[in-house]
Parts: structure tokens; C-alpha cells; sequence
């Protein structure tokens, strides 16, 4: 079969590889009938997330097709079409008990693409397919499902609800990618003041505008901390997210707390920040990190079914996977694409 695979910082290819069998009686064999690319695939090629070993297929987002299981697999069926989550879950140790399957330690967590062969590719082992896939329900299409494999559980989970937005908070997302714009659609839910919207690309603020953002500051041309203080009576926001991964991004979130609020941090840093406790310490501001843990899936499925969350909004290009590594261009590029979601399709045999 085909797939994307990592050979080492800066170097992919579209390959052939061996295809996927069932290694332990709790797998399945999905055939992806549509996969995607996340800003952490882009983290992955910078070197930012260095367990992940040369000769990895990347990707952990998938629409797929059951096409084998293990002995041990009670719920998901041969032929059933399924969700395959970014986070796999055992089911069953102390985190999963709580939810937390992002923290699984009985072998789940984020494992596709990262330290297992993961969905850009024709077809995938998805351990742990009873507690890891999702059934997609009527009303949700195979696209609005993909939707809800990462980037809408990551904004909501780790932006939203760490951050603990409320109604008539002003929440200020630094990045408008699409992780970013998940972050301002859930939160927009929740009937805060204003949502304010920090990009260097004004692309990329055009649509979080029509994501729900109620203004705008592109920081390559406009201070955000001037702007934000504007904006919130002189006392910042009362919750930052963090939705970019970058040194001065996160540095930038804590500047624009007011005393009380929240900083969320979603993005993925491959290095070290400053904490200015120094000019934190007494203003009891709350920092959370966060890896998406797919509690909120369920809820997702209900919000996208009932037309409450436009998941098809964040999908601007299509592909068939024999053109991978233009998908991979288009989404890198963003700037010049105006890609957010690029949604990429089994090659029709
Ligand atoms: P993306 O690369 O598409 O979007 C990042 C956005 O940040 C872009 O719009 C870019 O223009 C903007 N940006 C870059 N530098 C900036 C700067 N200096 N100031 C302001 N804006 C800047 O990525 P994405 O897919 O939206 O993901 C966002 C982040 O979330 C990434 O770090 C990704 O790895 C991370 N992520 C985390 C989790 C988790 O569980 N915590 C899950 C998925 C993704
Ligand atoms: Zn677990």
C-alpha cells in the first residue's frame, strides 16, 4: 500500500510500504477512506517532536472502513464505517477511568502517527478499536466526521474547557489555524463578550471572523497587548488560548491574562519558554496545558448532527491521496493556499 512516511526532519515521502495486520486480538484494519494533515504533522517534519522515529507513517486523523479484527473486538464489525479518533484508549487504566484517555498508560493516548504507523496512509491498525472508534451516526457527513478526529476536541477540551470560558468573558486565540478556529466555534457556544482573534495572516482572520471571532489583530502590524487592553477595559482577557506553538505565542498569552483569568495552551512546543512569574506571581492567573483527550467526541457529534457547529466550514481544499504530498503543500502553505482542513481521499481503485 501507500503512505506518508517521516524519514528524519524535513523529509517525507509518499512510499510503499507493507500494509498493517493485526498485531494484538483488541485491533482492527480500517481502510481511511478519508485522512487529513494537523499542525502537529508540520511540528513532526520541524523536528519538534523527536520520539517519533524515521520510517513512521504519519497522521492521526481518519473516515474509514473496518476491514479486519481481532479476536477480542466486540463492538466494531467487518464493513462498519467508523471515525478513527486522534487518541486511542485501552478503556480501562486509571486515566481512561477518568476520561483522560489522552493520558491512557495501558498503551493508548496519542499513538497513530506518532509512535505507531498512523492514518495517512491506505490502511491503518487502530489498537484498541472498541474504546478508539466512534460509529458515525446519520445527519453527520464522512467529512464533518473527520472534523471531529482532532481539531474540534482540541479546541473545545484543551482551549474551551481548561480554559473555563464563560459567558461574557473575553477570550482573546492567538492562531487562527484550524485548531485555533475549533477553539473560537466551541467557545462561541458559550456566549462570551467578545472573542478576539490574533494571526500574523490576515487570510486566516478574514475566516476566524467567520468562525465567530468579533475582532481581529493581525501582531505583525498591530502591539496585541495594546489592542486587547483596548478591548477589555484595561484588564486583559479572561482567557487566552494558546492555539500556535511557538515561544513568543505562549510568552505573548500571559501578557494578555488579566489578574484571575485563565491561559490555555494548546499548541505544541518543540522548545523551551519563559515564565515571567515575575510579573505573574501575584496576579493568580491559571496556565493549563493540555493534550486532547477525546472526552468531548460524543458531545461534538451531537453539536455538528444538530447543525449547532459548522464542521464542514474548516474543509477549503480536497485531494485524492496519490496527490498526498500536494495536500501536505497546500497546508504548509497556507498563506498562500488559504488552506485550513484539506481533506484527502482514498484513491479510487
Ligand atoms: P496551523 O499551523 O495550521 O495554525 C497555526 C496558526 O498560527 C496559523 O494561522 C499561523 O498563521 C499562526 N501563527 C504562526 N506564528 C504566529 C505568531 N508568531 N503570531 C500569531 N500567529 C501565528 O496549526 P493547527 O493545526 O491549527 O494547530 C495549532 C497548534 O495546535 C499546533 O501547535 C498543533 O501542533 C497544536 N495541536 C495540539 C493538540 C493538543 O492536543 N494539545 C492537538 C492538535 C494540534
Ligand atoms: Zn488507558
Amino acid at each position: 500500500m501507500r503512505a506518508l512516511v517521516f524519514n528524519g526532519p524535513g523529509e517525507k515521502s509518499w512510499a510503499e510500504v507493507d500494509e498493517p495486520t493485526i498485531i494484538d486480538a483488541t485491533d482492527a484494519i480500517v481502510r481511511v477512506d478519508l485522512t487529513t494533515v494537523c499542525g502537529s504533522d508540520l511540528h513532526i517534519l520541524r523536528g519538534d517532536v523527536p520520539e517519533v522515529s524515521a520510517g513512521r507513517i504519519l497522521g492521526h486523523e481518519a473516515v474509514g472502513t473496518v476491514t479486519a479484527i481481532g479476536a477480542g473486538v466486540r463492538r466494531v464489525a467487518v464493513g462498519e464505517r467508523v471515525l478513527v479518533s486522534c487518541i486511542s484508549s485501552c478503556g480501562a487504566c486509571e486515566y481512561c477511568r477518568l476520561s483522560r484517555y489522552g493520558q491512557c498508560v495501558g498503551g493508548g493516548g496519542w499513538i497513530l502517527g506518532h509512535l505507531i504507523n498512523g492514518t495517512q496512509a491506505e490502511f491503518v491498525r487502530v489498537p484498541f478499536a472498541d474504546t478508539s472508534t466512534y460509529a458515525i451516526p446519520e445527519g453527520v457527513s464522512d467529512e464533518e466526521m473527520l472534523m471531529i478526529a482532532d481539531i474540534l476536541p482540541t479546541g473545545y477540551e484543551v482551549g474551551v474547557l481548561l480554559g473555563t470560558v464563560h459567558p461574557g468573558d473575553v477570550v482573546v486565540v492567538i492562531g487562527a489555524g484550524p485548531v485555533g478556529l475549533a477553539a473560537i466555534a466551541t467557545a462561541a457556544l458559550l456566549s462570551p463578550e467578545t472573542i478576539i482573534a490574533i494571526d500574523r495572516d490576515d487570510k486566516r482572520l478574514a475566516v476566524a471572523a467567520e468562525f465567530g471571532a468579533d475582532l481581529t489583530v493581525n501582531n505583525s502590524t498591530i502591539d496585541p497587548l495594546a489592542f486587547v487592553m483596548e478591548h477589555s477595559g484595561g484588564q486583559g482577557a479572561h482567557v487566552v488560548i494558546e492555539a500556535v506553538g511557538l515561544v513568543e505565542t505562549f510568552e505573548l498569552a500571559t501578557t494578555l491574562v488579566r489578574p484571575v483569568g485563565h491561559v490555555a495552551n494548546i499548541g505544541v512546543h518543540g522548545s523551551p519558554a519563559s515564565l515571567h512569574l515575575e510579573t505573574l506571581w501575584h496576579r493568580d492567573v491559571t496556565i493549563t496545558t493540555g493534550l486532547v483527550d477525546t472526552f468531548s467526541t460524543p458531545t461534538l457529534i451531537r453539536l455538528v448532527a444538530s447543525d449547532q457547529l459548522e464542521a464542514k466550514a474548516f474543509i477549503t481544499h480536497r485531494f485524492s491521496m496519490n496527490d498526498m504530498l500536494d495536500a501536505y503543500d497546500a497546508f504548509e502553505h497556507a498563506g498562500d493556499s488559504g488552506a485550513l482542513k484539506v481533506v484527502i481521499a482514498a484513491t479510487p481503485q
